[in-house]
């Protein structure tokens, strides 16, 4: 069975991404940062479809951290050869009243986590390789107008794949990445219905996407149907920005 380790996992795309890689035949690391009970859920869902997961708490910014509960999945379920850096925060804050705290946890969080979570997983790809599938956002190719920290942080995981592209792949390892649009998950919990549908109108489609549109495209870079593809970023937005 391969095996495959999630951030993030608790909830939302990461949440999604486990199950539809433990359906697809993929032993889970599930990894999480506050939420244990929906953690073990996730591992108790995925038991249920006949498969075999393990939660991990770690935060992802904690270089440490990451490396023991990656040791930890690859002990019990074996080596690791897909690793999806998907944990990430969106703390809402005008430039005018960001703080340098603010700036560097997100930056923490959501660009040194994926850093910390590809150096502890690393070991393990070289030895007969894998791929990695990093979540960034099409906030990596836009401005946005309530967190220059989440912008910064999603282009600068785009530097990091493709660094990575250029110095890691021949050990058989893959790097992509998916920037979502708007995905109806607990990050967009704040917005207003009237939002919502704003945001809905903005979009081609006509609608917010679910977390299961970004699972399946994120399973398909770490399966071996994606075989040749490297330092791709994969749109999963609905078509929005096309007019
Ligand atoms: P979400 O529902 O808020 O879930 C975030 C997940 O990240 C949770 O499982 C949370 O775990 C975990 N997490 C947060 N900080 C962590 C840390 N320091 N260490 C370990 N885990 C941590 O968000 P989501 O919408 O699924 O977002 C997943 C990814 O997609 C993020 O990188 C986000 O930036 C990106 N994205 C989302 C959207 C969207 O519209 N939703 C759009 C583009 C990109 P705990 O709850 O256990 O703490």
């Amino acid at each position: 069975m391969r095996v495959a380790f999630v951030t993030g996992a608790s909830r939302g795309i990461g949440r999604a991404t486990a199950l539809r890689l433990a359906r697809d035949g993929w032993a889970v690391g599930v990894n999480y940062l506050r939420g244990e009970e929906p953690a073990m859920d996730v591992v108790k869902t995925i038991e249920e479809m006949g498969g075999s997961a393990l939660a991990v708490r770690a935060d992802v910014a904690d270089a440490r951290a990451i490396g023991r509960a990656v040791e930890e999945v690859a002990e019990t379920l074996g080596r690791i050869s897909g690793v999806v850096c998907n944990a990430g925060i969106y703390m809402r804050r005008a430039f005018h009243e960001m703080t340098l705290e603010d700036w560097e946890r997100t930056i923490d969080v959501n660009l040194t986590g994926a850093f910390n979570t590809v150096m502890a997983t690393i070991p393990h790809l070289r030895r007969g390789g894998g791929s990695v599938v990093f979540v960034s956002s099409q906030l990596a190719f836009r401005g946005s107008s309530s967190s220059v920290a989440y912008s910064a942080s999603k282009a600068g995981i785009l530097g990091l794949m493709r660094g990575l592209v250029l110095q890691e792949s021949h050990h058989g390892i893959r790097f992509n990445a998916v920037a979502p649009g708007t995905i109806d998950t607990d990050m967009i919990s704040g917005y207003s219905e009237e939002r919502r549908r704003a945001r809905a109108r903005e979009v081609p489609l006509g609608r917010i996407g679910r977390p299961e549109e970004v699972a399946s495209v994120i399973a398909f870079l770490l399966s071996d149907e994606s075989s040749y593809i490297n330092g791709a970023v994969i749109d999963v937005n609905g078509g929005l920005y096309m007019r």
